[in-house]
């Protein structure tokens, strides 16, 4: 959207909370709809063609509006996630739509989304033990329950074991930065014989590091074999999945419990907006359901989910307006085309970079990632890096793969082009030119 569709669109949506406002005297304090009522005027699929804002804020006075308060809150995220999963290419069970008990939900952060994974899977665990050995005590199993991931989990994994109360262990990844099925079957069968219990499984699709790709594929049987939870964290790189031609990357999905992509990282959605599927959401429900007082009331159904019991605050914001509203305007193929174009400026950094003999691209560009360095040792890299951040011109971090120091230069933007790209690589080789004359 250019600028000025955008203060249109702008003053539009004040022009129309305004008069919500001022006239809200006249307004029921309950909406006269029926359960569902959203689900049965909507489309069912994203559309693909970008659509006219000023067709978005009709449906939303004439479809939002009538449903305020919580029914629309809920139909419009059952809507959205069901876009967004067909959208991304998710097996079908974790889709609301489908005859099972699976269904999207949205959490604030990718770290929450993590967390929730490890309450369910600690509880269900417990709970399943406790059948199988009515002898056995809560307080016995839970001690002994083990979360896996890789070395090059994003810190938030390991947050999530910390507040969850469960031993995280972070395995080794292989030399391509990914978490092998063999690595994940060793520890359980180590963990099983010091009498330990293996309960949740992480595996990572884009790492924070070097966007690596666990072998989802080898992973997934382990867990099923074992009866454990398998939490996929696809915060940054699940967005690339709207294009086809990525989809090779997440085989093995169908194994998976849970899924969560960050539609504030990849997709244009302001931030926050982490959309979590599950393939059970009764697993979520047993686990979070504390019926009390003046909250016993509500039934509940599985198809207009009372999300309440999906997530750990109680109370919920309308998230799923946003993204509904994004995948509109932007239509299926302008995301994709999103991360085409990101994905290729990327393409064009990294062959800028291999011109130049001094520098080496390891390991290969990954979505919109590259990572590179000075063929030099590490410290020249570190001297680059710290001289580049002080100009202030552009920012990278770095990061490390195989033990060698590495920048990461990333394309994450809606807004960057050719030529910002080309701008950062000439601020990069002129920093390099001065090191190298310094040198001499
Ligand atoms: N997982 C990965 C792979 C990430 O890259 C990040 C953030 O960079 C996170 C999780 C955490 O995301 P959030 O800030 O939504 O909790």
């Amino acid at each position: 959207m250019e600028a000025q569709q955008f203060r249109e669109f702008g003053r539009a949506a004040v022009d129309l909370l305004a008069d919500y406002v001022e006239n809200i005297r006249d307004r029921e304090v309950l909406p006269s709809v029926e359960p569902g009522y959203l689900l049965d005027i909507l489309p069912q699929e994203a559309p693909e063609q970008p659509e006219e804002w000023q067709e978005i804020i009709n449906d939303f006075k004439e479809t939002v509006l009538p449903g305020m308060s919580s029914p629309v809150c809920t139909e419009l995220e059952v809507l959205t996630m069901n876009w967004l999963g067909k959208l991304i290419g998710l097996p079908e069970e974790f889709l609301n739509c489908s005859s099972g008990p699976g269904g999207g939900v949205i959490q604030g952060s990718a770290s929450e989304a993590t967390l929730v994974g490890l309450l369910v899977a600690k509880e269900k665990t417990v709970r399943k033990l406790m059948k199988l050995n009515p002898d056995l005590d809560e307080d016995e199993i839970k001690p002994k329950l083990v979360a896996y991931t890789s070395d090059q989990c994003n810190s938030s994994v390991e947050k999530a074991g910390l507040l969850g109360s469960m031993k995280m262990r972070l395995l080794k990844a292989d030399s391509n930065a990914r978490l092998r099925g063999e690595t994940l079957k060793q520890a359980f069968e180590e963990d099983r014989a010091q009498g330990l219990i293996p309960c949740y499984v992480i595996a990572n699709l884009g790492t924070t590091g070097t966007c690596a790709f666990d072998a989802l594929n080898e992973i997934g049987p382990v867990c099923k074999e074992a009866d454990v939870w398998l939490h996929i964290d696809a915060a940054y790189a699940g967005a690339a999945f709207m294009c086809p031609e990525y989809r090779h990357l997440m085989k093995g999905v169908e194994y998976a419990d849970s899924f969560d992509v960050n539609a504030h990282k990849w997709m244009p959605v302001s931030f926050d907006c982490s959309a979590m599927w599950v393939k059970n959401g009764y697993d979520l429900i047993n686990t979070f359901d504390v019926q009390r007082i003046y909250l016993d009331d509500v039934q509940t159904d599985i198809k207009i989910p009372d999300y309440r019991h999906w997530q750990m605050p109680l109370g919920r914001r309308f998230r799923s307006l946003k993204l509904w509203m994004v995948m509109r305007i932007y239509g299926a193929e302008g995301l994709r085309n999103l991360v085409r174009t990101q994905i290729s400026l990327a393409q064009h950094f990294a062959n800028l970079v291999r011109a130049d003999d001094r520098f080496l691209v390891e390991p290969e560009p990954s979505m919109g990632l590259v990572c590179f360095r000075l063929k030099d040792g590490d410290n020249i890299n570190k001297k680059l890096l710290k001289n580049l951040t002080n100009k202030k011109k552009v920012y990278m971090v770095a990061g490390s793969f195989r033990e060698r120091y590495i920048i990461r230069f990333v394309v994450c933007s809606r807004l960057t082009n050719k030529e910002d790209v080309e701008y950062s690589w000439n601020e990069i080789k002129t920093e390099a030119d001065l090191l190298s004359q310094e040198k001499i």
